[in-house]
């Protein structure tokens, strides 16, 4: 299925690794120009590579830290109109809200919820001149199913995903869609750490943890950056015109519910 979206420009906040990377390396697969953005030059440089050696694709890199106002700057300059946005940063710490102050919080809100709603801010109106845009924030399967040690993701997550549902049926009128995708495990380099140091405090080894966390998963695996990056490039395709402000949870069966 040919996408529709070659030679579309497309803007990947945190894309060097992980679930990032998995979109950009499936965006570029369909053509588009990406921009990937990240803290770190030797990663980002070696995925920028792999991106162009597997795709064909032409991908710009910018080093910096999109949570701040000068790394957004300059994102948007290497990228100054996207057709396509996916928002994207490192995840809140796990831990106990009773260790928590206003400077963790606003910390967390700063990455995960107002990061996100200053670049649609930067971007959006260009897209609705220009009749098309996409935007796709990964948030996490948390915003549905809160996880108590992710205190912080859930709340700042959710303010996002709250913040977009009223936005995202203002601008589909103009052929520009806000959607949220909903990882629950996949394993990249967060997530797999985060498993070292659980296993770690309970005094297990590193692959009994692992192996308990899968069997958590009805697929009984963990999720692959590439099966992640499918569902965004889908839902920045020129197919998907029709969905907006919906939340789509990508986690191998794990949410329980029916709705
Ligand atoms: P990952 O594999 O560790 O990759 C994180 C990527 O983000 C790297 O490219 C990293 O590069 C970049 N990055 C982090 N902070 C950044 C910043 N401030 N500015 C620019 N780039 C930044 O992580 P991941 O698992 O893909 O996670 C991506 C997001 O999904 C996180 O918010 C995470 O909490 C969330 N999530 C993940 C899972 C999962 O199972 N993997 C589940 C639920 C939610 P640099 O460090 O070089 O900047």
């Amino acid at each position: 299925m040919d996408l529709g979206i070659a030679g579309r420009k497309a803007l990947v906040c945190a894309g060097s690794k992980g679930l990032g990377k998995g979109c950009a390396m499936a965006l570029a697969r369909e053509g588009a120009e990406v921009t990937i953005v990240a803290r770190g030059v030797d990663a980002l440089n070696a995925t920028a590579d792999e991106i162009r050696k597997a795709t064909g694709a032409t991908v710009h890199t910018v080093v910096a830290d999109i949570t701040k106002p000068e790394g957004r700057e300059a994102a948007l300059a290497a990228c100054p109109a996207p057709d396509i946005l996916v928002n994207n940063a490192g995840g809140p710490p796990a831990g106990d809200f009773r260790d928590w102050n206003r400077d963790t919080w606003i910390a967390a809100i700063d990455a995960n919820m107002l990061t996100p709603i200053e670049l649609i801010k930067a971007t959006v109106d260009g897209m609705m001149a220009r009749r098309f845009g996409r935007i796709v924030n990964i948030t996490s399967s948390a915003v549905k199913a809160p996880i108590d040690i992710l205190g912080l993701s859930n709340g700042a997550r959710s303010g996002l995903t709250g913040f977009v549902a009223g936005i995202a049926r203002k601008t589909v009128t103009h052929n520009v869609t806000i959607n949220n995708i909903l990882p629950g495990l996949f394993e990249t380099d967060t997530m797999l750490s985060r498993i070292e140091a659980m296993a770690k405090t309970n005094g297990v080894a590193f692959d009994a943890a692992r192996d308990a966390r899968m069997k958590t998963i009805p697929a009984g695996r963990f999720g692959k950056p590439d099966e992640f990056g499918a569902l965004c490039a889908y839902v920045c395709s020129a197919h998907a015109s029709f969905i907006t402000g919906q939340n789509f949870l990508i986690d191998g069966g794990a949410y329980p519910g029916t709705y």
